[in-house]
């Protein structure tokens, strides 16, 4: 057997549970949420996420690449799963073969899903990708009309589906998600009447701060996983998502250490009097940014220990001078609740100029994942 790690990121499934009917409530009644589970469910595990919310009722799941939805369909979760990037043309039978949505953008991609769909002898919903001032992936607004009309001629093709995506919704008072959202559904109003289409936009952002924009289906993704999209810089308008992950460690050694001492590579820290620093077997490798070099904090007996020097590959410092009786084996926390303290996913990403997401993704899928409650 291999023997486990030092590092355990923890998931709680009933905080995922939490948020998924948080976020429920605050749509309307029968406004379907679709689950986004891609990288790995932003660090909390694809399936097993899909599993939390499918006991819930969750019906519907998105993922960026194909291969992530045939390993969701693969795992047994059922209901309609949506690969929102695209596909390479020898990849299209899988869609017939695990029963998926595309999203299209080109009508390359629709006429190989049309000759498949034929060979198969059925037809396949499609969702139609819209750029309506993200500057991302998808069709302009002015060449929505045509580029649908083309492919509802392709045979066995079926148009169910609009798209975009909010740019600003994190930020309640920026005027472009109102904007967005109208040249959105603009663009798309008419078209959806005709082929009997849903059309949907609103992300977390658009969930928590624009109710108006929620069309026929929302995608809330950072908001399932306990965070709001505004980060450090939230208006209090979601206080009551439950972050989902915490990572934990051991102490590995505790040392004393004299005044003006260097510590770790570069010595970019310098003891400035007697202390104790304890080593810790997390480094850059395990997600815990080297960016985080002197700036990181962790938990240890309930209070805030500081990082020194720069973070290495597998280890990281810290100052545990001003803590009691720390030893060897201590739990650490550097991400989570720990006595009265929390350090989140949006310290860490203030720290080093980043968001919770990538936070998420970093610690997550770098470490072994244990799910409780
Ligand atoms: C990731 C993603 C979302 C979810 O965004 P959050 O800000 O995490 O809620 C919604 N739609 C698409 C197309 C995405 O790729």
């Amino acid at each position: 057997m291999i023997s486990r790690s030092f590092n355990t990121i923890e998931i709680s499934r009933s905080a995922i549970e939490h948020n998924y009917k948080y976020i429920q409530k605050r749509v309307s009644d029968n406004t379907p949420v679709m689950a986004m589970v891609k990288a790995d469910g932003y660090g909390h595990g694809m399936v097993e996420v899909a599993e939390i919310l499918s006991n819930l009722g969750c019906d519907r799941f998105g993922v960026a690449e194909l291969r992530e939805a045939v390993l969701l369909r693969r795992a047994g979760i059922t209901g309609d799963i949506f690969v929102t990037l695209g596909f390479a043309a020898d990849e299209t039978e899988l869609f017939f073969r695990y029963d998926l949505v595309p999203v299209v953008y080109n009508l390359e991609s629709v006429r190989n899903l049309s000759q498949q769909a034929v060979r198969h002898g059925r037809d396949i919903a499609v969702h139609i990708k819209i750029d309506s001032g993200m500057g991302r992936l998808g069709l302009l607004p002015d060449e929505v009309k045509s580029f649908t009309e083309a492919t509802a001629q392709f045979k066995n093709i079926r148009v169910k589906g609009f798209m975009s995506h909010f740019p600003e919704s994190d930020d309640s008072r920026s005027p472009s998600t109102r904007n967005g959202h109208k040249r959105f559904y603009e663009s798309c109003r008419d078209l959806k009447n005709k082929y009997g289409a849903i059309c949907h936009i609103a992300n977390s952002g658009a969930v928590l701060n624009f109710p108006d924009t929620q069309c026929d289906m929302v995608r809330a993704g950072i908001a399932l996983y306990g965070y709001d999209p505004a980060g450090a810089t939230a208006d209090g308008s979601s206080v009551a998502l439950q972050p989902a992950m915490s990572f934990t460690t051991k102490v590995l050694q505790v040392k004393k250490m004299s005044a003006g001492e260097g510590i770790s590579y570069g010595h970019t820290y310098i003891t400035e009097k007697d202390t104790k620093i304890a080593v810790l077997p997390v480094g850059y490798e395990d997600g815990y940014r080297r960016a985080l070099s002197n700036r990181g904090r962790v938990l240890i007996r309930g209070q805030f220990a500081p990082v020194r020097g720069r973070i290495c590959m597998n280890m990281c410092m810290v100052d545990v001078g001003c803590i009691k009786d720390v030893k060897p084996g201590d739990e650490v926390v550097l991400l989570g609740r720990q006595g009265d303290e929390v350090i989140t996913a949006d310290d860490l990403a203030y720290q080093v100029n980043s968001i919770s997401y990538e936070i998420l993704c970093n610690l997550g899928n770098n470490n072994k994942r244990k799910y409780i409650g």
